[in-house]
C-alpha cells in the first residue's frame, strides 16, 4: 500500500452568521473545524459585529481563523459546506441572511478559479468584516491601503 504525502498548507477561513444565535454558531464552527481530520486550528480572531453588507437582517458576527491542513482546497470547501449544512444553513437567495457562512480566504499560495471555488476569495478586499479580523491574526496578509479602503464600513468588537 502506498500513501501519497500531501503538503501541509496554511489557510485562512472567514466565519459569519446573522441568524439564530450567531455567537454560538461561530464558536461551534471553530470547535468543529478544530476537530476535522487533517485540520489543525492554529489561531482565531476576536468576534466582531458588523451591519449587513449586500445582505439583510440582523447584524452579523464575524471572525477569521487560521488553520493548517492536509486537505486539498476542494476537500476543505466540502467540509466547510458540511458544517454550514449542520448549522441549518438555507440558501434561499443570493446574500440571504444565514446561520453560518464559511469562506476560504487564502489557501497557501494557491490561485484557484474553478466553478465551485475562487481563491484568494475574490471579494475579501472589499469587506471590513474580513480584513479587520484577518489583520488581527495575520497582519502581513492585509496592506494598510486595503484597510484604508474599507474604513467607512463600521465594525465593532463584540
Ligand atoms: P457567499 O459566501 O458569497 O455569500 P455562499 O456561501 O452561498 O455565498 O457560497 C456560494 C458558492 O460560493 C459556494 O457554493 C461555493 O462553491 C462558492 N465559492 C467560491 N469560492 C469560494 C471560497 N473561496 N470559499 C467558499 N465558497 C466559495
Ligand atoms: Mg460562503
Amino acid at each position: 500500500m502506498s500513501a501519497i504525502a500531501r503538503p501541509l498548507v496554511k489557510a485562512y477561513i472567514a466565519l459569519g452568521a446573522n441568524l439564530g444565535d450567531p455567537v454560538a454558531y461561530l464558536c461551534k464552527a471553530m470547535d468543529d473545524l478544530a476537530g476535522l481530520p487533517g485540520v489543525s486550528l492554529i489561531n482565531r480572531s476576536s468576534l466582531y459585529r458588523t451591519a449587513p453588507l449586500e445582505s439583510s437582517g440582523p447584524d452579523y458576527v464575524n471572525a477569521v481563523v487560521e488553520i493548517t491542513t492536509y486537505l486539498t482546497a476542494p476537500d476543505l470547501l466540502a467540509q466547510l459546506q458540511r458544517l454550514e449544512q449542520g448549522a441549518g444553513r438555507q440558501r434561499a437567495y443570493r446574500n440571504a441572511p444565514r446561520t453560518l457562512d464559511l469562506d476560504i480566504l487564502i489557501f497557501g499560495e494557491a490561485r484557484i478559479d474553478s466553478k465551485a471555488l475562487t481563491v484568494p476569495h475574490p471579494r475579501m478586499t472589499e469587506r471590513a468584516f474580513v480584513l479587520v479580523p484577518l489583520a488581527e491574526i495575520a497582519p502581513h496578509a492585509v496592506t494598510s491601503a486595503q484597510r484604508m479602503a474599507v474604513q467607512s464600513q463600521a465594525i465593532l468588537p463584540l
